[in-house]
C-alpha cells in the first residue's frame, strides 16, 4: 500500500470539500480527508519497547494531515461512542472533556514513545482541530480551556522524555501497576537500567519537563486538552 503526501497547498479548487467526501477504509471518519500511515505500535499484550516494533504483529496508526486525529488503522469508528467517551459524565448542558493532545509539544517529542499515546478514550487520538469536529458531528459546541498544567499532563511530559532513555516505554507508570516482570538473564540487566535510570534521572529530567510542559501549556499546545462541550442552538 503506498501512501502519498497531500498538504493544503497542493489542493486546487476543483477538489471536493472535506464535507463532501464520503468516508471511507483510506479517509478520515471526521473530515473525510485523506488518511496515511503514521507509526507502528507492538500489538497488545505483546512487550513494548521505544522504537518501531520489529517484524510481528502490530498496530499501525493513521493520520489525517488535515485535522490530525489519529487512529488504529482497520478499526471501526463510531462518532457517537467515541463522542461519549470522550466526555466525562457531568450535569447536562455542559461536560467537561479532559484527554490527551496529539498536537502537543510531548506528542510532538514523543512520537510513538509519548507517554499518553495509549491513553486516550475511545479509538481516536484527538488534536484540538479533530475534537472540535467530534462535537460538530454530534450536535456540539466545545469551548477549550488554556491555562496551567494538571500534575498528570506533567507527568506524561517526565515520563516521554525519560522513554527516550529507557528500554522499556513508560517504566516507572508500568513499575508502580505491577505490570513489570523481568525474566531471563538479559531482561533482568534492562530492568536494572532502567531502575537506575528512572531513579537517577528522574529528578534531573523533572528540571527540564515541568518547566517545558509550563511553556507548551501556556502557549496552547499542552500534553491534555480540556475543553467544554454544549449543546448546539
Ligand atoms: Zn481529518
Amino acid at each position: 500500500m503506498a501512501f502519498t503526501l497531500q498538504h493544503d497547498a497542493d489542493r486546487t479548487d476543483d477538489d471536493p470539500a472535506p464535507d463532501e467526501l464520503p468516508p471511507g477504509p483510506g479517509s478520515c471518519p471526521l473530515c473525510g480527508r485523506p488518511v496515511y500511515a503514521w507509526i507502528a505500535l507492538p500489538a497488545a499484550g505483546d512487550d513494548a519497547t521505544v522504537g518501531l516494533p520489529l517484524g510481528g504483529p502490530e498496530r499501525v496508526l493513521m493520520r489525517c494531515e488535515d485535522c490530525g486525529v489519529a487512529f488504529e488503522r482497520d478499526r471501526k469508528i463510531d462518532l457517537a461512542a467515541e463522542w461519549t467517551a470522550v466526555c466525562r459524565p457531568g450535569e447536562p448542558p455542559e461536560r467537561l472533556i479532559v484527554i490527551p493532545n496529539r498536537a502537543s509539544v510531548q506528542a510532538g517529542i514523543g512520537v510513538e514513545g509519548w507517554a499518553a499515546i495509549e491513553l486516550s478514550p475511545g479509538r481516536l487520538i484527538h488534536t484540538p482541530a479533530s475534537l472540535d469536529l467530534l462535537a460538530e458531528r454530534n450536535g456540539q459546541s466545545i469551548e477549550r480551556r488554556r491555562g496551567v498544567p494538571s500534575w498528570r499532563a506533567l507527568g506524561w511530559m517526565w515520563q516521554t522524555l525519560l522513554n527516550g532513555l529507557t528500554f522499556r516505554p513508560n517504566f516507572a507508570r508500568e513499575l508502580r501497576a505491577g505490570r513489570v516482570h523481568p525474566q531471563g538473564g538479559g531482561e533482568r540487566a534492562r530492568f536494572t537500567v532502567d531502575l537506575v535510570v528512572t531513579v537517577l534521572g528522574g529528578p534531573l529530567v523533572a528540571l527540564v519537563s515541568f518547566p517545558l510542559e509550563l511553556v507548551a501549556s501556556l502557549a496552547g499546545r499542552g500534553g491534555e486538552l480540556v475543553a467544554t462541550a454544549r449543546e448546539r442552538r
